[in-house]
């Protein structure tokens, strides 16, 4: 998977000093690189049944759209508090600095439907983790958590799988 790692490009200290910011907008550019993940994504789910795909605003929404077409199942998204029109269901998570908030719709996936839920990068699992909780919340079985960028360094993969919840990930980096 080099070749889909060679064309993340790595901002250093973005956001905040010391944050190696893995910016995925490259790979999304590049037409054989976004087809190559998104093909490797769905791949161990092809054929399996999967109802919904779930994705975290913002990047998610990118991947997991183009995950949803391929399955060909429906797509539906996790956001930040406040952006959903209709009835939700709201978690709050821990950030490094503070706490913040995610909903889904209350009707997003049904009891018993099999979700995948997909983001760009997995560093410590806080935000998956949130994730999973709110479509659990729902009733729905996560079937799988799929992430093209691993960070093992800070743990996340650990933290979903110790729910139970397979993790697929393409590409790793070493650090934070
Ligand atoms: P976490 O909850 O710690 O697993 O962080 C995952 C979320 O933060 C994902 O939505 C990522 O897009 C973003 N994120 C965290 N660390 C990085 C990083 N080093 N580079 C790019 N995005 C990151």
């Amino acid at each position: 998977m080099d070749f889909l790692r060679d064309t993340i490009r790595t901002i250093p200290d973005y956001p905040r000093p010391g944050i190696q910011f893995r910016d995925i907008s490259t790979l999304l550019g590049n037409p054989r690189a976004f087809r190559r993940a998104v093909d490797e994504l769905v791949q161990p789910y092809a054929g399996a049944r999967i109802d919904k795909v779930a994705g975290i605003e913002a990047r998610g929404f990118i991947l997991g759209g183009a995950v949803a077409h391929q399955l060909s199942c429906g797509f539906v998204p996790i956001r930040k508090k406040g952006k959903l029109p209709h009835e939700t269901v709201s978690i709050s998570y821990a950030l490094e600095y503070g706490t913040d908030e995610m909903e889904i719709h209350l009707d997003a996936a049904a009891r018993g439907e099999r979700v995948i839920l997909v983001d760009d990068l997995i560093a410590t699992g806080g935000t998956a983790t949130a994730a999973v909780r709110l479509l659990q919340q729902l009733g729905a079985e996560v079937a799988a958590a799929c992430f093209v960028v691993d960070l093992p360094d800070l743990g996340g993969r650990a933290r979903i799988e110790a729910l139970g919840v397979p993790v697929r990930t393409l590409v790793a980096f070493a650090g934070h």
